[in-house]
């Protein structure tokens, strides 16, 4: 069998080659400055990490509590592996579950105070299959325009009527209940609750207002919440004092919680029909015993741990004082704005992508690890820089220093 051949050219002289629309969309990628590489770490994720041989301090990571190389989640995960071996083998409905996987959603539903939970492979796979299960062609779907590729993926997959509204504006939101509800059978407002490339936080108690004014579902994702915000750890809804409220909460393992997978949590009732109708629950391999196992202890590790919490939440605090100091520092330079945070996660603001990726450049050679965030991804091309309880604050000195010297340049 002969290869794609590289070039676009067809093995058959003169003939087009079917996929010669693959380099030249690649090649209008790299010219707009689009055009993304995966960098590759050397060791183990943590405040520290090794690209290239270089180490670099690692503002880039989701990995808030610094739990994806804690010896704990390690250990427990070698000894799942070791009882029940590397793979789960299968769909859990046809191959059965181990005790692990409830033991894990338990924990789960305690931590936040819900009836039940359901783990699901990865979060994106939750979010697809819980959005699909839940409404259809005849429903209706309130979106922030800012939400997560995996809601805005899931939303179109099931076939309602989608409509955006403005970023966190609760008006808007209002204002589209009131003209078009009455249209649609069932209604979901569905949103971030700490928004991943932004740090802010959706207004969760108007949204609940209005869902219960409206007959309305609401879903929420806390990928970035859980294990950051609230007194236990439990994400935004306890942060804002919702806990108990009427909706269905999403979130991922696989970053303060240093596993992998996602879950969704609420009333028995709903678990239960996801486990029925969720089709990426149902026909894929569960959750692997390692990872299970590893996101148990982790979740004991906020209750065990709040330091952990306590420090993140100091440091984040920290390196938005110390970014809106240095901006005070170049008002010349009109175009860089620090977003609104209440999160680990801090973004700043530059003029184009071509000027976030020379800025995170620079900042690697200089020895730091920052994520440069691009359209399409965003609106506007930014810094993303996130803090980890593993850091001090010196290191956050360290950066902003580091950053006001190249931006002064
Ligand atoms: C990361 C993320 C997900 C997906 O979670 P995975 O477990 O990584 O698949 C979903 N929603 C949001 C907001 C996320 O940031």
């Amino acid at each position: 069998m002969p290869d794609f051949p590289a070039n676009g050219q067809s093995l058959i002289a003169n003939r087009p080659s079917p996929y010669a629309w693959v380099s030249k969309s690649l090649n209008t990628l790299k010219r707009a400055d689009w055009y993304r590489q995966v960098p590759s770490i050397e060791g183990s994720q943590d405040g520290w990490i090794t690209v290239d041989g270089q180490p670099l301090l690692n503002f880039a990571s989701n990995d808030y509590l610094g739990l994806a190389s804690d010896p704990r989640l390690a250990a427990a995960a070698i000894e799942a592996i070791e009882t029940y071996g590397t793979g789960s083998t299968g769909s859990r409905l046809l191959s059965g579950q181990r005790p692990l996987h409830q033991t894990l959603e338990r924990a789960i539903a305690t931590l936040k105070g819900t009836d039940d939970a359901i783990v699901f492979s990865s979060g994106y796979l939750a979010n697809l299959g819980t959005l699909t299960a839940l409404v259809g062609p005849r429903d209706l779907i309130l979106a922030d325009q800012y939400n997560h590729s995996s809601l805005k993926r899931g939303a179109v997959l099931t076939g309602a009527t989608v409509m955006d509204y403005g970023h966190c504006e609760s008006d808007a939101i209002a204002a589209v209940l009131q003209t078009h509800r009455s249209r649609f059978r069932r209604c979901l407002i569905v949103t971030d609750s700490v928004f991943s490339m932004d740090g802010d936080l959706c207004p969760l108690p108007q949204i609940l207002t209005l869902a219960e004014a409206f007959e309305a579902m609401v879903m929420i994702d806390e990928a970035h919440g859980t294990g950051v915000l609230g007194d236990t750890g439990a994400g935004v809804v306890e942060y804002l004092g919702c806990r108990g409220r009427p909706l269905i909460q999403m979130g991922t393992l696989s970053k303060a919680l240093g596993s992998l997978g996602g879950y969704v949590t609420g009333p028995k009732d709903i678990i239960d029909f996801l486990r029925n109708r969720a089709p990426s629950w149902i026909y894929t391999t569960g959750l692997s015993p390692a990872d299970t196992a590893a996101a148990t202890v982790a979740i004991a590790t906020l209750q065990s741990d709040p330091e952990r919490r306590q420090h993140l939440a100091q440091n984040a605090s920290y390196l938005r004082k110390q970014l809106d100091q240095l901006l005070l520092d170049l008002p010349h330079l009109s175009y860089l704005k620090r977003f609104p945070s209440d999160s680990p996660i801090v973004c700043l603001q530059v003029k184009d992508a071509a000027m976030v990726l020379s800025l995170g450049q620079q900042l690697k050679r200089a020895g730091f690890f920052v994520s440069a965030v691009r359209p399409p991804t965003v609106p506007t091309s930014r810094l993303r820089m996130t803090t980890m309880a593993t850091h001090e604050s010196p290191q956050i000195d360290q950066l902003i220093n580091q950053l006001g010297q190249i931006l002064r340049s």
